[in-house]
């Protein structure tokens, strides 16, 4: 996808402060964080949530939440706890069209929905 913002970082385009990577999922910052730690973790594969989600995407799915286990880890919030958030569409807000983790940590964090 020539003009995503997700994929240009998996390639490398765009720069970002990577903290986790394997050869199916990358990890970065947020530019604009909402937590102390606020990571976006994304498959490598551009895969849109609207509309491309099935059963084959059960795998990659799995690998997030592993990656999300250990960067937890890395980041020193395994055992103070985090929050996980997918937005999807319009109602969600979501800017971004390619799959995304949301990882929220790092101090108490408040309501779910705002
Ligand atoms: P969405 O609203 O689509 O769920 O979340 C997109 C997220 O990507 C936002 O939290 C936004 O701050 C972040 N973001 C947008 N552009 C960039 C970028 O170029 N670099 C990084 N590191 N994050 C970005
Ligand atoms: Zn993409």
């Amino acid at each position: 996808m020539a003009e995503c913002i997700f994929c240009k970082i998996v390639q490398g385009q765009i720069p970002s402060e990577i903290v986790y990577e394997d050869d199916k999922v990358i990890a970065f910052r947020d530019i604009n964080p909402q937590a102390k730690i606020h990571i976006i973790i994304v498959p490598k594969k551009h895969i849109n949530p609207m509309n491309e989600i099935n059963e084959n995407q059960a795998e990659i799915m799995a690998n997030i939440f592993l990656a999300a286990k250990e960067i937890a880890k890395r980041q020193k919030i395994g055992q103070s706890g985090f929050r996980m958030i997918v937005n999807v569409g319009p109602d969600s807000g979501q800017e971004i069209e390619h799959l995304h983790f949301h990882l929220l940590g790092g101090e108490k964090l408040g309501k779910l929905v705002t």
